[in-house]
């Protein structure tokens, strides 16, 4: 039996979102291949996470141990890997979040496991599921088939809908021997950035601006706030040092796709494109008529962005 297993991200006691996406994905990932579908949580204090994780009819795993308490990819792996032998996993699955990036190709290769990342959808039944994945940002969709015993992946939240509670699973306390004394990575704090605004990977309507505003993100911002939507930016305007450079999104930013996306000023070469061409609908704000963004618009507007944006934002009062 094809057992997956997927590992949740909490803080603060609450999963994170991406969590829910990734447990989806498992769920499709078990029906394709017959298996058990679970999930392994790991950190301390960990009871409430847990209890939603188990509201969404997943068996729960839980590694609560000194020396877990933050994602340190030294200690996660070998729990992690551990774990997927005594569950019998055989496709073991996160989403492709910053934790996850760093964690699981430890864990794949404690498993002697191959290897897709971000992946976008899967084919396939049985032993021969394959799994979907962008290349050449997103130019280009790979079928790849991994042909060792255990299978790693990631998925891109933003490709599958976020998992309903449906039935109840068990929790299970996993046994967990860790000496913290003999890491030689330690976690020296984390710097959380507080904003007014919802965060970019989670937000329903995205404002983003790029070299067109000629560093001025006032008009950006205003409609953001109008519309209670999340800020982002192209690398030029990130670069340019006009912005923070978590509010980029593309190929090297964030994947994003919210349910509206206006694009201000952004040309829309194919590295934006790569992070925000999943968006449900897609309004274009550009002087040039024959600026790519265009092509994959649901809504172009040839115009200059700091008379149009005050409109619009006037018009939603
Ligand atoms: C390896 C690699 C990775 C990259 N990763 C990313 C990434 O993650 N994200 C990303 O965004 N880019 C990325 N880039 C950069 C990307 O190739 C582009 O250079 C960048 O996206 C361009 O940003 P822009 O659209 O803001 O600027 P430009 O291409 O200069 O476009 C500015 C646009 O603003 C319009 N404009 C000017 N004034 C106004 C006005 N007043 N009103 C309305 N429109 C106006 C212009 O007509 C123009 O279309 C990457 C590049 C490389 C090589």
């Amino acid at each position: 039996m094809a057992n997956v297993l997927i590992v949740a991200e909490q803080h603060a006691g609450k999963l994170r979102k991406a969590t829910l996406h990734a447990l989806s994905a498992g769920r499709e990932l078990a029906a394709r291949t017959g298996g058990e579908l679970a999930a392994a949580l790991l950190g301390s204090g960990l009871d409430a996470a847990a209890a939603e994780l188990a509201a969404h009819g997943v068996e729960v795993h839980v590694a609560d141990a000194p020396g877990l308490e933050h994602p340190l990819a030294e200690a996660w792996a070998p729990v992690l890997a551990d774990l997927a032998r005594a569950t019998g996993a055989t496709h073991v699955g996160a989403a492709a979040t910053a934790v996850a990036k760093d964690v699981l190709p430890r864990v794949a290769a404690r498993l002697e496991a191959g290897m897709a990342t971000e992946v976008v959808g899967f084919g396939g039944e049985g032993s021969a599921v394959t799994f979907r994945r962008p290349m050449w940002a997103g130019n280009v969709l790979a079928e790849v088939e991994i042909v060792t015993a255990v299978k790693v992946f990631t998925v891109r939240a933003t490709e599958f809908a976020p998992a309903r509670k449906e039935g109840q699973g068990a929790i299970r306390r996993a046994p967990v021997a860790i000496d913290p004394a003999s890491l030689r990575t330690r976690h020296v704090g984390f710097v959380e950035v507080k904003i007014a605004r919802p965060e970019l990977t989670e937000a329903r309507a995205i404002v983003a601006g790029g070299r067109g505003t000629k560093g001025d993100f006032k008009p950006i911002e205003a409609l953001a706030d109008a519309l209670g939507a999340a800020v982002g930016a192209t690398r030029a305007a990130v670069d340019a040092g006009w912005v923070p450079n978590d509010w980029q999104v593309g190929q090297t930013g964030k994947v994003v796709a919210p349910e509206l996306y206006v694009a201000a000023g952004i040309s829309g070469a194919m590295q934006h494109l790569a992070g925000m061409k999943g968006s449900k609908v897609i309004v274009a704000v550009n002087k040039d008529p024959d600026a790519p963004i265009f092509q994959v618009a649901d809504y172009g507007l040839v115009a200059d962005l700091f008379a149009a944006l005050p409109e619009l934002q006037a018009k939603l009062k």
